[in-house]
């Protein structure tokens, strides 16, 4: 349900009729277009359809290409009538193969409405595609009490198609339009809610993880094409292109689908990655190099990366975080290239002697 503050006007006139308990669909349109926080552009999606269609339950479902092996449905966000709102929350890390859930997947497929048998007494599901771009797809999954009429499915898909216009332009603005990776823009937002999370995590959840063995700690990565100006220079800017869109591919090939991968501009890229130590994140960022240095490129033959990268730390900024793994890359071209270079091995060997500043580098070759 919608909490109406002053800067929300006068509000518009309810719907009649049906489960609708208040706010209008404009109420809901204007507040699922309110932030370009995705999280809570699905909080208000999931709001919207359990106050206009009176739902008892609400879930997102996404089907996520996992490289090379079988995609996965995985719950974005789901909420309960008895929850509060503020419940809502992001579920299940590991995901079910995706051919778990067959009725959910002929949803997808079919591109149309397919009922759900629930196990909620007297109540009916009903799963509807999601649309829009997202890679894999996804699918909406509400349980009701009363089957899906015409009215409520038309106010249903209405509302997923503004959601999925909505997702598109956010996508538009985020997105490298050359290898669709997300940009830099987004990289300098997201990074500074990751870090926010992760000060909060040192405090909260370190010890619990500590304890389970099931750490976990941020990590950047700066990678930088090898020699791509040579590219350019022998093949021409446009195969140069190719390569550029191709090493995106390889390398969001080779990471996990929770990883973030940003072209930063030029031929440099950023990884945001979850790992248990510095050796869970070296194994991460040698697998993303090896796999650029494995592919034959139809026309560039060989093409190589160098990786430098570093624990993300509470409070970090991007641009201190990045200056540190960037100190990574630099080692990395001086000793031959195609290679992946941690920023606290060069502090342990005395290479880069920090100083109270993380910024506040010395390179000593
Ligand atoms: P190093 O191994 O030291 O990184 O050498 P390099 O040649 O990769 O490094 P340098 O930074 O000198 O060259 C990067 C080149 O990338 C120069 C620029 O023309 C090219 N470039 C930047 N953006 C694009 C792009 O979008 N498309 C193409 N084709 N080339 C680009
Ligand atoms: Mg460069
Ligand atoms: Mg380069």
């Amino acid at each position: 349900m919608l909490t109406r503050g002053p800067e929300h006007g006068v509000p518009i006139a309810a719907q009649d009729g049906g489960s609708n308990t208040g706010s209008s669909a404009l109420d809901h349109v204007v507040e699922l277009t309110r932030s370009r926080d995705r999280a809570l552009v699905e909080s208000s999606l999931i709001s919207a359809l359990m106050d206009l269609l009176g739902a008892r339950e609400v879930t997102i479902w996404h089907l996520v290409p996992e490289g090379t092996g079988t995609p996965t449905w995985r719950r974005i966000a789901q909420r309960l009538a008895v929850d509060e709102p503020a419940s809502t929350r992001t579920v299940d890390a590991d995901g079910l193969p995706e051919d778990r859930l067959p009725e959910h997947l002929r949803c997808l497929r079919e591109d149309r409405a397919v009922a759900q048998p629930v196990a909620v007494d007297g109540c009916f599901g009903v799963l509807l595609p999601m649309g829009g771009e997202l890679e894999g797809g996804g699918v909406i999954e509400l349980v009701l009490p009363q089957p899906l009429d015409e009215r409520d499915g038309r106010v249903a898909t209405s509302m997923l198609r503004i959601h999925a216009n909505f997702m598109h332009l956010l996508d538009y603005s985020e997105r490298d339009t050359l290898t669709g990776l997300l940009n830099r823009k987004s990289f300098d937002e997201t990074f500074m809610k990751a870090t926010v999370l992760e000060a909060r995590r040192q405090y909260v959840e370190l010890a619990q993880e500590r304890r389970t063995g099931q750490e976990r700690h941020q990590f950047l990565g700066v990678i930088d094409v090898d020699h791509f100006k040579r590219v350019n220079d022998v093949h021409g800017h446009l195969i140069g292109d190719e390569v550029l869109v191709l090493v995106a591919r390889i390398m969001r090939g080779a990471l996990r689908s929770d990883d973030r991968l940003y072209r930063f501009g030029g031929e440099e890229f950023v990884v945001l990655l979850d790992a248990s130590d510095e050796t869970g994140a070296r194994a991460a960022f040698e697998r993303l190099r090896l796999a650029v240095a494995a592919y034959d490129f139809p026309r560039a033959g060989h093409v190589t990366v160098s990786v430098g990268y570093v624990d993300v730390r509470p409070g970090d900024t991007p641009q201190a975080a990045f200056s540190r793994a960037d100190q990574g890359v630099y080692h990395a071209k001086a000793h031959g290239r195609d290679r992946v270079v941690a920023y606290a091995e060069l502090v342990a060997a005395g290479v880069v002697v920090e100083s109270d500043g993380a910024n506040d580098i010395e390179l000593f070759e």
